[in-house]
């Protein structure tokens, strides 16, 4: 009776496997025979209804009913993972004629076109391009650059501190004291970098901003060759117009020491709101490198000079595209940049 019922079940079993057409049915089957409250499980919990001497032989046919069942069971699945492929492949077929999804290409950012160009300025007149670190000592950045111990820019009110003697830098030119002391003169590099004060964020500060600083070292280097220098960078940048005026001034490390305006594009020099009323906006900071600063990197002040300066690019790059807010240089805002 029992083999009986094995036998028609192994034979219901194998039928539906042939039938079944994807995985989830295949488990059905998988589960209504052999699962724990399947048919099989059923019918051999009635083996205790048997006699002992036939208890051995229909045991052993369940189990061959069970390998039988499980083993189409495998073949089956391996049909259908294979039927499923191909159907997908069929079905998901790339039309290779169709256009594909507009790719929107980023641009660079203005600040750093006229990084790029700068920089092309210059290594056209034989500089070649210095880095220094973001995370500065004082002694390179105010020590070696002959600031007194009790310079304004040394107040922490001004500078971010680390301790005592390690700083975000205030400026680039302590790239001009590293350079320096590796190497020997003719020296001729710009050194483009992030520096940092604390100053409120408005239109025209930031706590974070970048300078490129220049420095040029050998004999008979004079205060011509800087303003020749600057001339080049200028009329690269604006054109061929541009008026530059030197304005004498004091910073530590150069002797003479300049500040040098360029002249309003918006009213020739006349005064307008874009330059306040003064007809000149100032750009940069510059000068003959003090001997003092030279002797302290071993470079001999009686037998070579050099120029420095230094130069916001945020003012370079608001300057050029005629934007009025330097928060707008760092938004990122897409819409802003797109424009450049
Ligand atoms: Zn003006």
């Amino acid at each position: 009776m029992l083999r009986q019922n094995l036998e028609e079940l192994r034979g219901k079993a194998l039928q539906a496997v042939r039938d079944a057409r994807d995985a989830a049915a295949l488990e059905t089957i998988r589960v209504g025979f052999l699962g724990k409250k399947g048919e099989l499980t059923a019918i051999l919990k009635r083996m205790g209804s048997l006699s002992p001497d036939e208890r051995p032989s229909v045991g052993a046919f369940a189990n061959d009913v069970r390998a039988a069942v499980e083993s189409a069971l495998e073949s089956a699945s391996g049909r259908i993972a294979e039927k499923e492929l191909e159907r997908r492949l069929a079905e998901e077929t790339v039309d290779v004629t169709l256009p594909g999804n507009p790719f929107r290409a980023g641009r660079r950012h203005p600040m750093q076109t006229v990084l790029d160009d700068v920089t092309k300025i210059f290594l056209g007149m034989g500089f070649s391009v210095a880095e220094g670190p973001e995370v500065e000592t004082t002694y390179y950045c105010f020590d070696a650059l002959n600031h007194s111990p009790d310079h304004p820019a040394r107040d922490p009110q001004d500078t971010f501190y680390f301790d005592d003697e390690t700083i975000l830098r205030t400026q680039t030119s302590s790239v001009q004291i590293r350079v320096m002391e590796k190497e020997k003169p003719p020296i001729r590099i710009i050194s483009p970098g992030r520096t940092y004060r604390k100053d409120e964020i408005d239109a025209t500060h930031s706590a974070h901003f970048h300078q490129i600083e220049g420095l040029a070292v050998d004999k008979g280097i004079t205060m011509a060759d800087l303003k020749g220098a600057l001339h080049t960078m200028m009329t690269g940048l604006y054109g061929s117009g541009v008026k530059l005026r030197f304005r004498p001034h004091h910073f530590p490390y150069t002797e003479p020491s300049a500040e040098v305006d360029l002249q309003c594009f918006a009213c020739q020099g006349k005064g307008c709101r874009m330059c306040k009323d003064e007809g000149w906006i100032e750009m940069l900071g510059s000068g003959m490198v003090h001997p003092a600063v030279l002797e302290r990197c071993g470079v001999d002040p009686d037998v070579y000079s050099g120029f420095a300066f230094g130069v916001g690019i945020e003012r370079l790059t608001l300057m050029r595209y005629k934007i009025n807010d330097m928060r707008l240089l760092y938004e990122n805002d897409v819409r802003f940049l797109r424009q450049f």
